[in-house]
């Protein structure tokens, strides 16, 4: 893949969280569970997280893919609504095709056994490693790393199980990723992260289209995994 910008791109797919929304409420901001994607300008593609999203990226890759597809997959944890439109993402049903896969254990059970599972009979008919792309799995142990021309920065989010925000650095701008808190349904980007992560933040604690929840839905929700109390959401908002 070229890229003619001196800047990083990225592209949302899906920003839904916890179940795809489609219909006349979401046409907007769209119904897809979380896919994003990010284009350094050297070229490296990197797609932070595979929900519904992932299906319309796939078809969009295929279309513009001059030849064998390189990228790699960067999952922040391994619920549903992050992981389950790798079974629809195209590039993987083409042999030319090369995928790395990452991201941390899946809440004990390790990232391959999840990403596999969801892809077994009977809750699917083609199993992962069946697929005829070349897909590597890695599961992560370092906080920091690269992949290709992108150097990226994790951490753990205050989230059930193993959840990583991630800040992603290219020559052309900084975007940080933090898929998902207990305080905040969301998706938070910010390009050159130092300078504009409170702007980002900022508008985040708004009633943010990005979200499943507003604050308002949130805070009868405590018995959710996702829960969110008054007294966090009133911290976090005094924080900012
Ligand atoms: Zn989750």
């Amino acid at each position: 893949m070229s890229v003619n910008t001196s800047r990083v791109q990225v592209q949302f797919w899906g920003t839904r969280g916890s179940l795809a929304r489609p219909g006349r409420r979401t046409l907007r901001y769209g119904g897809n569970t979380s896919c994003v994607q990010v284009t350094s300008p050297k070229g490296s593609l990197v797609v932070i997280d595979c929900g519904t999203g992932a299906h319309d990226l796939g078809r969009s890759l295929l279309a513009e893919a001059r030849g064998p597809l390189r990228g790699s997959i960067l999952f922040s944890h391994t619920h549903w609504d992050h992981i389950q439109g790798l079974p629809f993402f195209l590039p993987v049903y083409k042999e030319q095709n090369h995928l790395r896969i990452l991201g941390y254990e899946g809440a004990r059970h390790g990232l391959a056994n999840i990403l596999t599972s969801q892809m077994e009979s009977p809750f699917f008919p083609i199993g992962l490693k069946e697929v005829p792309a070349n897909v590597k799995i890695e599961e992560l142990k370092e906080k920091s790393f690269n992949i290709g021309s992108v150097r990226v920065d994790s951490c753990m989010a205050n989230h059930p199980g193993v959840c990583a925000g991630y800040r992603l650095s290219t020559a052309g701008g900084s975007i940080a990723f933090f898929p998902i808190v207990l305080i905040l349904l969301g998706v938070m980007v910010a390009v050159n992260w130092r300078r504009r992560h409170a702007a980002a933040m900022a508008v985040l604690n708004s009633e943010s289209p990005e979200s499943s929840w507003t604050a308002a839905d949130l805070l009868p929700r405590s018995a959710y995994s996702h829960r969110v109390t008054a007294k966090e959401l009133a911290q976090h908002t005094k924080g900012v």
